[in-house]
Parts: structure tokens; sequence; C-alpha cells
């Protein structure tokens, strides 16, 4: 149960309020409740630490309170800084001292926690000499997510009140934590299950009749065993890869168990402030924002999405049974409709393999695969899908397969069903050709594998209507996944910059890179994998496919070296080579001698350079930051910011750079104009577009999201 409004409780005799009522103090017996309203999630704004302070000041003098109670109105517990003063210079009073001053305050402090006590507002409640929550509850200090330490004591007093090794896993990973695991670990000193204010305030009259344990500042921190800090060290540093601030963060709770607690305060200040102005800091802060952006567009204020309780997915091969566990992940009963009973049977088992492995891996339990199971129906009969809101289609890339599913599901489903095709390079307009209600049609374009990857392209057609637009936005919600709404064109957002991303890596090639020395750069830059051991992981079939149809289209296409490797039957670890060699049973990557032959026959017209990673990169980057600005420029991005996320979320691209468009921003546009027309001169990339010509004149795009 979530708190109730203090001015519920009995006896309130209201004082010392602030004039904006942003904290409001009042006085149930001996223990006075001190009420932080600022919504939505009551952040650390100036006011509320004004607030508290004055609170702390007034009761500290005030005779006939013997105890606090602090909680917050509405939704949650103070769930972090004010994100609006973000970035910008901090102004008084400071949070650490307001920590502080709550800390030794005469009276005992008891944080009342339901909601979420995140980043500033858990280091709040560690002034407070006690901490209870409600069971729904949770604590954490998510800092490092983005770039940061915690910069008011978190580091410093969380292994005081639970030891180095729940102290460095909370600050490290930046995960919050569930109330009744914080009680275990000794964070929450009890878990209120009834009315969170009222239990408060009980236990606060208890506590008085004890002795007060020390405030946190005045306690030690427990020995850690032997071989902890270098253990420590090398999984936190293999986690980060290359992001800073959960080393740094290690770093000061090692300080904190090693030094006296102003010492180590002090560490973690100025680690603070040097992580707050750093570049990851910045990135990271500006993914933080376009998530924000993203799940909230402005364009559909007000559009009360169609309703999605059940759901169905046609096909359910890679993409439908991972769409099918996503849903289903999400709590959503599945019909899962194959063409046939033997292909029903696959998918289900493909679905199962998705969850039993889960289970193996301790992600869930073995009961909640069976359950997540129980929740699917596969057939092969359209009917079951009379009453269901939302099919997605994830049949074979077939333009005549996928209209004659739709033009049967537009005759099975309800009107205000939400029709859905998970294409990737199809014109999803021409598969809604000749469909009835074609206002309940649009694309939404899962990544694989679909159950994992966080990135959901949402791509109207000119009839989809707004309610169905802002229903997969909802769904997006549902699936905890990011939307990002995509204008139709080949490849939407992510793919159409994937295929950039390869031309430029066969360019490499062709002008004296190796596959191993590409893929090392770009792992050196942050990715996941390189371009062509994702390829051989992904398969190369699907793009020479793609190749083969635009070539059909009398289009050009460019991958000589790519179509030697298809031609040879070289479709990546599947045939047992790509662009590397495999051994059977084994994923090492090996430079191949085939390969190189053959890059070496195509080269030939080519002059070779010497590449180096950095370079390598440059040569990667800047077309992908072209084509990210063309996207821009006929609008199948509607915000700069959205194209980070694409890449983040549906390709690895590290979160810490903050996308491929802020990267080239921080590096600097003008450069990046510069490297654009260097390589074009050598033939080795387009020129740099209009549009990124004039943001680099202009000292940056035009983001409507700020
Ligand atoms: P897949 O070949 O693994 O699965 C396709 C499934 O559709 C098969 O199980 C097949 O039996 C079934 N199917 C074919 N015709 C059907 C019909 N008429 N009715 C019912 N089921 C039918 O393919 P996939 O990789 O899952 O791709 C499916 C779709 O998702 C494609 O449009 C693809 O472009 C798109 N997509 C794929 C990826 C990816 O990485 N694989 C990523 C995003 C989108």
């Amino acid at each position: 149960p979530d708190r109730q409004g203090a001015a519920q409780s009995s006896d309130p005799r209201s004082r010392s309020e602030n004039p904006n009522m942003t904290v409001s103090i009042e006085q149930i017996g001996e223990v006075a409740v001190v009420t932080v309203d600022n919504p939505p999630v009551n952040a650390l704004s100036q006011a509320v630490r004004q607030g508290l302070l004055d609170a702390v000041e007034a009761l500290d003098a005030d005779p006939f309170v013997k105890a606090v109670v602090l909680t917050c109105a509405g939704r949650t517990f103070i769930a972090g800084a004010d994100v609006g003063e973000f970035g910008k210079p901090p102004t008084p009073p400071h949070l650490p001292d307001l920590v502080a001053r709550i800390e030794r305050a005469k009276k005992p402090w008891v944080a009342a926690i339901h909601g979420s006590a995140l980043g500033g507002g858990f280091e709040v409640a560690l002034g407070c000499r006690f901490r209870v929550a409600t069971a729904s509850a949770s604590v954490g200090l998510p800092e490092v997510r983005l770039g940061l330490v915690p910069g008011a004591g978190g580091t410093v007093r969380l292994p005081r009140l639970a030891g180095v090794e729940t102290a460095v896993d909370m600050v490290t990973a930046g995960a919050p934590i569930g109330a009744r695991t914080a009680c275990e670990a000794g964070l929450v000193d009890t878990v209120i299950e009834d009315d969170l204010v009222a239990g408060a305030v009980t236990f606060a009259r208890t506590v008085l009749d004890r002795p007060l344990p020390d405030a946190l500042r005045d306690r030690s921190v427990a020995a850690s065993s032997a071989g902890f800090w270098d253990a420590a060290a090398g999984s936190v540093a293999a986690r980060a890869k290359r992001e800073e601030a959960p080393l740094r963060a290690l770093a000061c709770v090692r300080r904190a168990a090693e030094a006296d607690f102003e010492t180590a305060i002090a560490f973690e200040r100025e680690t603070f402030l040097a992580l707050r102005g750093s570049a990851q800091a910045a990135a990271l802060r500006h993914v933080f924002f376009a998530e924000r952006a993203a799940t909230r567009p402005p364009e559909l204020a007000g559009v009360i999405p169609r309703t999605i309780g059940s759901a169905a997915v046609i096909g359910g091969g890679t993409m439908g049974a991972g769409i099918a566990a996503a849903l289903r992940d999400a709590g959503l009963p599945v019909v899962l409709v194959e063409r046939d009973d033997g292909a029903v049977e696959r998918g289900l088992a493909n679905l199962r393999a998705i969850f039993d492995g889960a289970a193996k891996r301790g992600r869930m339990s073995a009961d909640a695969a069976a359950e997540r199971m129980a929740g699917v129906i596969g057939t092969t009969d359209y009917a079951a899908l009379a009453d269901i809101d939302l099919v997605v289609e994830a049949v074979f890339e077939d333009l005549d397969v996928k209209r004659e599913v739709f033009r049967r599901l537009a005759a099975a489903c309800r009107a205000e069903a939400v029709l859905a095709t998970n294409t990737s390079y199809l014109d999803p307009e021409r598969i809604a050709e000749g469909i009835s209600r074609p206002d309940r049609f649009l694309g939404l374009h899962f990544f694989s594998p679909a159950q994992v990857m966080k990135l959901l392209e949402i791509v109207p057609t000119k009839a989809t209507s707004p309610d169905v637009i802002a229903a997969g936005f909802a769904l997006a919600r549902i699936l905890n996944k990011i939307p990002v709404r995509a204008g139709i064109c080949d490849g939407f957002i992510g793919n159409r910059i994937l295929k950039v991303t390869r031309v430029q890596a066969e360019r490499l090639l062709l002008s004296g890179a190796t596959p191993a020395a590409v893929d090392a750069a770009m792992r050196a830059f942050g990715l996941p994998m390189g371009p062509f051991e994702a390829q051989d992981l992904g398969g190369l079939d699907i793009a020479a496919f793609q190749r083969k149809a635009a070539r059909a289209r009398g289009e050009k296409s460019f991958a000589p070296i790519a179509d030697r490797l298809c031609a040879a039957r070289r479709f990546g670890q599947k045939s047992g080579g790509g662009w590397y060699d495999y051994e059977p049973g084994d994923r090492t990557p090996r430079p191949s001698d085939v390969v190189a032959a053959i890059i070496a026959e195509e080269a030939k017209s080519w002059l070779r350079r010497d590449w180096h990673d950095d370079s390598i990169v440059d040569c990667i980057l800047w077309p992908m930051v072209n084509e990210g600005a063309r996207i821009l420029a006929d609008g199948t991005a509607l915000r700069v910011s959205d194209i980070d996320l694409v890449k983040i979320h549906g390709y690895g691209f590290p979160r810490w750079r903050g996308g491929p468009m802020h990267y080239a921003q921080a590096y600097g546009l003008d450069k990046v104009v510069d490297a654009l027309d260097a390589l074009a001169s050598e033939g080795l990339a387009d020129p740099p577009c209009d549009l990124l010509i004039a943001a680099a004149r202009h000292g940056g795009f035009a983001d409507p999201s700020r």
C-alpha cells in the first residue's frame, strides 16, 4: 500500500510552512511529519532543498518535537535530482550540506519511503537516522548511468550502513533494489505493510524508547575480505569497458572504506565535480533527455491510444518468436499464427527455447517460463484473431506473402484492432494497399533479438490514424522499449544508416584495411562488434537479398566484396565462413586467405592507404552522421536525438558516446564536414549533405526536443 496524505493523520498542527508548500510540517503528538510535495517525482529542486533545511532548523529548535518523519506526497519519495538543474551551476543550499545537516539534527529523522528513493533522494534518506519503506518501494544510486558518482555522500554513507559489497554493487552498477532486499541488506530498517506515514510515526515513537544508533558519519566501515578490491576492480572494469564512472564510483567506495569520513566525502565531491563536466556525462545526459523526448512525442499530445490488452504474432521464426516473447514478458496473452501445423510446432519451440534459455541463465524461474508458455496459443486459424487488439506480422520478407497475410487479417480482425508489420525494407504503404480500414495499419519494426533489443521503430503510413500511432508508443511503454518514429524509406532510420556503414566498411577494405583491423577499430571505439563480425553473426544472405531486390528496381548497390562472398556461399558463421573463417563448433573469427584474395582482386583499381584505428572510425562514423543528417533533412526522423537512440538501442552504439549525432556535435560539425570533404576527394565517402554543412555553420543541429 502506498502512503496516504499526511493531512489525514490525527492531531495535525500545521506550522512553519514553506510559502509555496513545497515542504510542509505537521505535528502528530511528539512526532513531526515533514512532507515534500514537488510533483511529479519530488525532485530535489532548490526550493525542496531550502524547505528541508528550514525544516531541520525549525524542528531542532522546537522543544515539543522528539522525532521527525520525512515523507513525500504523490507517487514517490524524492526520485532524484531536478533534471531542470542538470548541467547548470548549482545553487545553494547544496545537497551535501543538507544531508549533513539532517544527519546532525538533534532529533532522529525517519525517512518514510514509497515509490523510489533514488540518487540524491536516497542520499537524503541516508542522512536520516532510520529508513522505513513500503514493500513496493525501491532505493538506489543510479548516478553512474548519467556518467556521475553520487555527489552527496552516497558512496561514503552506504558502505557504513550496508558494508562494502552491497555498496560496490549498488554504486557501480546503478541498479535500484526493492524494499525487501534493501531491508535484508540493512538499508531499510523495516518494511511497512499498511499506511506508510502512520507506520513511520509509530516506528519513530518506538525508537524514542531506545538508545539511538550512531549517525552514519560516526560509524566505521566493516573490513572487507582479502583480495576484495582487486576482484571488484576486475569485475567492474570488465562490465564498464570504457565507461569512466563505474570505476570512479568504485574508487569512492574504496576511499570511504580506507579513509576517514571527511576525507572520503571530499574525495567523492571532487570525483563528482570532475565527472560532471566530462564528455561521457554530457553524452549520457543527452541520451537521458533523448529518451524522455522520444517516449512523449509532442505531436501525439492529447491523443488517446487504442487499447492493447491482447496480441497476436503472425510468423514464429526468429523475429516472431522474439516479439511474442517480449509481449509475454509484458504479461499480454499471445496468439501465434503460422502457416501449417508443423510450423506452429516449430514456432512454439522457438518461443519455448527463449524462455528456457532465460530460465537457464537465471533471468526467470522455471515456473515463470512455464507460465509464459501457458499464455500462448499456437494456431493456423485466423478465426482465433477475432477479438485481438494488436497483431504483429513477422512472416517472410516478401511483399506478396505479406499482402496476403494482411488481406486475411483485415477480414478476420476487428476494425479497431491495430495491424502492424515488422518489415525491415519493404514499403509499408504497399503492404497495406487494398486492405479495409488502413487507418489501423502501421509498421512496428523490432530489432533482433526482439525480446532483448530496446528499440522499436514506429512507422506510420499516410493513412495510419493518430490513435494507432499512439498505440505504437503505448506498446513500447508496455514492452519497456524505446519508441522512435520513422518515416518510410528504404531501411527506415536504422537500417538506412547500417547500409552506409557497410558500404564504408567495404571501401576501407578496398583501400588497404583488413576486416580484422576494421572490426578491432570499431570495438575499440566502443561498439560491441565490428561490421564484419556482425555480418558473419547475422548472415550475409539477407543483405544480399536486399541488394538483389534493389538492383532489380534499377538502384545501385555497392558491395563488391560481399557479393563475391555470397557467390562463394560464404554466408557467415552459419555456413562455416563469411568475412572470416570458422572452425567447426567455434565462433572465433579467423582471418581468411580466401577473403584476402577476393579483396586483393577487387581492390586492384583502388589506391591503398595506411589505416589506423582513428582514421578507420572516421571513415565509418562521419558517413553515418552524414546519412543521419539526410534522414533529418527528408523528415524520416523527427528529432536528431532520435537518430542517436536508434543506433544506441538497435545497434549497440555505446550509450556513453551519446550516439553518432551527439558524438559528431561534441567533436565539432565543422571538423566532420572537413573530414567528409577529404574522404570524398579520395572517393572514400559521399560529400557532406546540405543540412550537415548548414548545421556546421550554425554550430549544431536544430533539435525541437530542446
Ligand atoms: P524467419 O524466416 O525466421 O521467420 C519467418 C516465419 O514466418 C517462418 O516461421 C515462416 O514459417 C513464417 N511464415 C511465412 N509465411 C507465413 C504465412 N503466410 N503465415 C504465417 N506464417 C508464415 O524470418 P525473420 O528473420 O523472423 O523475419 C521476419 C520478418 O521480420 C521479415 O519481414 C524481416 O524482414 C523482419 N525483420 C527481421 C529481422 C532480423 O534480424 N531477422 C529484424 C527486423 C525485422
